[in-house]
């Protein structure tokens, strides 16, 4: 088998809540998703997508990640889509670093390599667990009762994780509000529900120390992202009571290794193009699982093609250390692809179909923006 095209395909994702509000005052109402296609000599078809949340949220960046593809795609003509580490080595080989680019590729070669034994990919990354995934929420900043009233909607649909956003500069309200913000998402609590408090990197030790000093007692959460970078990360770890979470620092494998032997958190977010796609994100996974952190499986957002891949790596983390998934879908408007996930116990399921398990709208995707190969 071997790859023999390579198409591009851009779409504008409008954010299903209006606009999405983070920490420093960033605001996004769409995301620039890059969408990939790649047919194998024998006609199998796969998928994979990489949308950036926005230029000002980390490096990766939309018109980056298809300058990347455009120097990656030529590489792997030809190349045997099923051997996904080698192809993943030829493409680190082809260009230094940016994980965003590399994840389109990679995640259409695994959508192949599950078309071609019939089996889903979970099967390929290990095997599913079998134990419906918890699915987060994504509660963007606001004033904490609007806040607290998001959280109530998607208790309602089904939601048991949520992730609540803070980060807020004083000139906004600082500490206070962001405590008020954590007081009011946790005020109805369910039995079973959980928080993480995510900060996206938006808070100084002395910003995080502050807050923390505010809240009552009692509260139950983790804080994911407090910080920026790994020195104030460290320093508000050996003073921090609540369990931390890594997210946007941690991106290479070797993060995550610096990160455990330097004990700096209790688990990672695991996005799937931060980290490159299935193929480090498998790997991720089981330098996770080695040091006992817990593991979000997520992306930074996305449409139904990301989410697919979320669920299939997702149903491979054991229960124990499967703190939740994102159905970045849900936060999006347009429809790239039928995903029909399972529901069950509070959680989802992949579906048993092979591949990715997903049905592309294609006609949603318009022209190809570039095409490699015949
Ligand atoms: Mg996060």
């Amino acid at each position: 088998m071997k790859i023999e095209r390579i198409e591009l395909f851009q779409v504008d994702l409008p954010y299903s809540g209006g606009t999405y509000n983070l920490s420093g005052g960033r605001t996004y109402q769409s995301f620039d998703a890059s969408i990939v296609k790649i047919t194998a000599d024998d006609g199998t078809v796969g998928w994979g997508e990489s949308t950036p949340f926005g230029s000002t949220y980390i490096a990766a960046h939309a018109l980056g990640t298809r300058a990347g593809i455009a120097e990656l795609a030529p590489a792997l003509l030809g190349r045997d889509p099923r051997r996904v580490d080698r192809n993943y080595d030829l493409m680190d080989a082809t260009l230094v670093g940016h994980n965003h680019a590399k994840t389109p590729l990679d995640i259409a070669c695994w959508d192949i390599f599950g078309k071609s034994t019939g089996l889903p990919v979970y099967e390929l990354l290990g095997g599913g667990t079998g134990t419906p995934m918890v699915m987060i929420s994504s509660i963007h900043v606001g004033e904490p009762e609007e806040m607290r009233a998001r959280v109530a909607d998607h208790r309602a649909r089904g939601y048991l994780g949520h992730s609540i956003k803070i980060g807020t500069p004083d000139s906004e309200g600082g500490p206070a509000i962001d405590a008020a913000r954590i007081t009011a998402c946790l005020a109805d609590r369910q039995p079973g529900e959980f928080f993480l408090v995510d900060a996206n990197g938006g808070m100084t030790p002395e910003s995080a120390l502050r807050m923390l000093a505010l809240l009552p007692a009692g509260l139950d959460f983790v804080i994911e992202a407090p910080c920026a970078t790994w020195r104030e990360t460290m320093s508000l770890r050996q003073r921090c009571p609540y369990p931390i979470i890594l997210d946007e620092l941690a991106q290479q494998d070797s993060d995550l290794a610096w990160a455990i032997a330097n004990d700096v958190a209790d688990g990672i977010g695991l996005k799937i193009s931060k980290a490159g796609g299935l193929t480090p994100g498998r790997r991720q996974r089981d330098i996770a699982r080695a040091a006992g952190m817990t593991v979000s499986v997520q992306d930074t957002v996305g449409s139904a093609i990301a989410f697919a891949g979320i669920a299939q790596l997702g149903a491979t983390v054991p229960e124990k250390l499967l703190r939740c998934v994102l159905n970045c879908d849900d936060m999006v408007t347009l429809k790239t692809a039928e995903f029909n996930f399972i529901q069950r116990d509070g959680g989802i399921l992949p579906p048993e179909a092979p591949g990715l398990g997903i049905t592309v709208n294609e006609e949603v995707l318009g022209q190809p923006v570039a095409v490699w190969g015949d």
